[in-house]
């Protein structure tokens, strides 16, 4: 089973779905853009925080990060005058540490990400989107930045103009990738933010039209007019698109089946463009709830296997 995932809406559904099925039944192609480097060391927050949710470590107050970390590094730093961009716990740390010596020691972005997934007993497949470096730029009224100045240290305040993906056009998914994506027929998006987590894999050159060819089941991170966290709404806005579902489906259409909408969200009927829209409750607010989501998008999907295979 195949997700797209960024780092917060789509863990939590993975976090329901390895309830269900197989740890190792499990592929999830992990947003790569907001990645950056913190005093020397790769950090790739929507990849660890997959890592930690696997790992049972993840800290599901804040979506990133490991839970009861310690911040001893970090509070050093700051205190003889260096300030890091991200407030990085120390074992978190370790991670970012040793992901950043396989790198130099040749490994590729995929082949560090099985490492430390194997370093943390994770059967399940994480594979970070591309190996090629891309980076989330946020156009704002001072200029571009990147995403994470953006979002932590402009804290997602300045006006949003645009979002671009630097290095996209080269940007290829990893073999990695490709052949797992040849082994499926269905593939997941969770409620993810669909600019900043899912839009640049689907920029990935050849994502789309592989996609056409799945059965593709997404469900919505926007309720009524808003998300349910972060600045996708404003980042949707930005990129011409309504803050809303509708607004979403736009942004998958070519290629989606079924979308899951929130039970209390807007009404937009029942099938829009060749897309189903079915119904559920979305807000998973506790483990139980994931479970139950979870359980209703494997259903989805084993029913589209089935009129598929007739
Ligand atoms: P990021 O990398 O931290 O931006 O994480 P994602 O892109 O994976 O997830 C962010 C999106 O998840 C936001 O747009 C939220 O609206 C959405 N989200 C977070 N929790 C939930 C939830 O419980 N239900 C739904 N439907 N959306 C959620």
């Amino acid at each position: 089973m195949i997700f797209l995932s960024g780092g917060t809406g789509t863990p939590k559904l993975l976090a329901g779905i390895r309830k269900i099925i197989p740890e190792e039944e499990i592929t999830v192609i992990v947003n790569t853009a907001e990645d950056t480097h913190v005093s020397g060391n790769l950090v790739c927050p929507d990849i660890d925080t997959v890592l930690y949710l696997f790992a049972d470590t993840i800290d599901t107050d804040k979506w990133w990060g490991i839970r009861d970390d310690t911040f001893i590094t970090h509070e050093t730093l700051r205190k003889v005058g260096h300030h890091e961009i991200m407030r990085i716990g120390d074992q978190d740390r370790a991670t970012h540490i040793l992901r950043s010596e396989l790198l130099r020691r040749g490994c590729s972005l995929t082949e560090a990400t099985c490492e430390l997934a194997r370093l943390l007993g994770i059967s399940a497949s994480i594979l970070p989107m591309t190996d090629h470096e891309v980076a989330t730029q946020i156009a704002t009224p001072d200029g571009r930045v990147h995403f994470q100045e953006y979002w932590i240290t402009q804290e997602g305040e300045p006006d949003v103009f645009g979002v671009q993906i630097r290095g996209i056009e080269e940007a290829a998914p990893s073999d990695a990738v490709l052949s797992a994506l040849d082994n499926e027929d269905s593939v997941i998006i969770g409620p993810s933010n669909p600019i900043t987590s899912i839009g640049p894999i689907l920029q990935l050159h050849g994502m789309r039209k592989i996609l056409r060819e799945k059965q593709v089941v997404a469900v919505s991170p926007i309720i009524g007019s808003a998300p349910v966290s972060g600045p996708a709404g404003r980042l949707m806005h930005a990129c011409g698109y309504d803050v809303s579902s509708a607004g979403v489906l736009e942004c998958y259409r070519d290629f989606l089946d079924v979308f899951v909408i929130d039970s209390g969200d807007l009404d937009i009927g029942t099938e829009i463009g060749g897309t189903r829209i079915v119904r559920a409750d979305t807000m998973m607010t506790s483990v139980e709830k994931s479970v139950a989501l979870a359980r209703k998008i494997l259903a989805i999907v084993r029913h589209l296997s089935t009129i598929a295979a007739d």
